[in-house]
């Protein structure tokens, strides 16, 4: 299980640094940043702590199995990322 950035992120990268094993992407100054809508979770990579969902002001993040109904397809697209 993992940790999931919906559509509801608006790209501040707060998330990115509370993260101690650095499986949110992309990260602020990446080239990548600038073309992508969201940051994503690596689930490989997250362990489950919950620092980036519970400093998330815009409540972005979710554990992946309390995804709401209508966010189901943002598990694979945070996974597809990193693929
Ligand atoms: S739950 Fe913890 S390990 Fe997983 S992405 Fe968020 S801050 Fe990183």
């Amino acid at each position: 299980m993992a940790y999931v950035v919906t559509d509801a992120c608006i790209k501040d990268f707060v998330c990115v640094a509370e993260c101690a094993t650095a499986a949110i992407a992309p990260v602020e100054g990446d080239a990548a940043a600038a073309t992508v809508a969201q940051v994503y979770i690596n689930p490989d990579e997250c362990i489950d702590c919950g620092n980036c969902a519970a400093i998330c002001a815009q409540s972005a993040i979710f554990p992946q199995d309390e995804l709401p109904a209508d966010k189901a397809e943002f598990a694979e697209k945070n996974r597809a990322y990193f693929n």
